[in-house]
């Protein structure tokens, strides 16, 4: 089973992922995640990709493509993944497709988190994730201790929460990743629309509905 969350910047993929992962008994790659883990160690991958997420823009398509391919062939992968943060761009779409081919699978469907910029705007503006394991919050102030189970991180603000890369990442978004849906629904995936404004457990609710037979 392979599953694409897809949506707005601050939409909530990232809070919804490891829930609907646990629902679905699947892991969850998120490659924002993997990013900001390569920039924190240094290595080549986060040398390269940290300039482009400093400012909001999407890192290219080929570095992307390396951590899906790697992800999707690992063992935890056998089962399926939910992938948080991919796919961003329609060449990532059609890249995507051809490794699933490859693996002979296929993406099962598209979840859109849907919601207004202004709404965007105000979440991105107070959230902190988590320097160790990248959980965001909406409701702490950066050097709070994070509290998911036995994490020791604390909170911090991303750089690319900032006002001026906000806009920009909305900007990416209309240009470069909306046209994915429409790629997705000529290409016979499921896409369904969730109302992402709620509470955490509302829109759980309705991604899981939306994904029932
Ligand atoms: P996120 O944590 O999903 O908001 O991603 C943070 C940043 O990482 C994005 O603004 C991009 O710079 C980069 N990024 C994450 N996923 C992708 C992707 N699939 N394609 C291109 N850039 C990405």
């Amino acid at each position: 089973m392979i599953i694409v969350l897809f949506g707005k910047p601050g939409a909530g993929k990232g809070t919804q992922a490891p829930l609907l992962a646990a629902a679905l008994g699947v892991p969850t790659l998120a490659t924002g995640d993997e990013l900001r883990a390569a920039i924190r160690s240094g290595s080549a991958l986060g040398l390269e990709a940290k300039a482009y997420m400093d400012r909001g823009d999407l890192v290219p398509d080929a570095v992307i493509l390396g951590i899906i391919k790697q992800a999707l062939s690992e063992p935890r992968a056998a089962k399926g993944v939910l992938l948080d943060g991919v796919v961003r761009t329609v060449p990532q779409a059609e890249g995507l497709a051809a490794v699933c081919a490859d693996l002979g699978t296929q993406v099962d469907a598209v979840l859109c988190f849907d919601i207004d910029d202004d709404e965007i705007v105000r979440r991105l503006a107070s959230r902190t994730i988590c320097d160790t394991c990248q959980h965001p919050r909406g409701d702490a102030e950066p050097g709070d201790p994070c509290v998911q189970p036995g994490c020791p991180g604390k909170l911090v603000r991303r750089k690319d929460d900032e006002p001026e890369a906000i806009r920009n990442r909305l900007d990416v978004y209309r240009r470069q990743t909306a046209p994915v849906l429409q790629w997705y629904r000529t290409h016979g995936t499921k896409v369904a629309t969730i109302d992402a404004v709620g509470s955490v457990e509302e829109v759980t609710a309705r991604a899981l509905s939306a994904l029932a037979p």
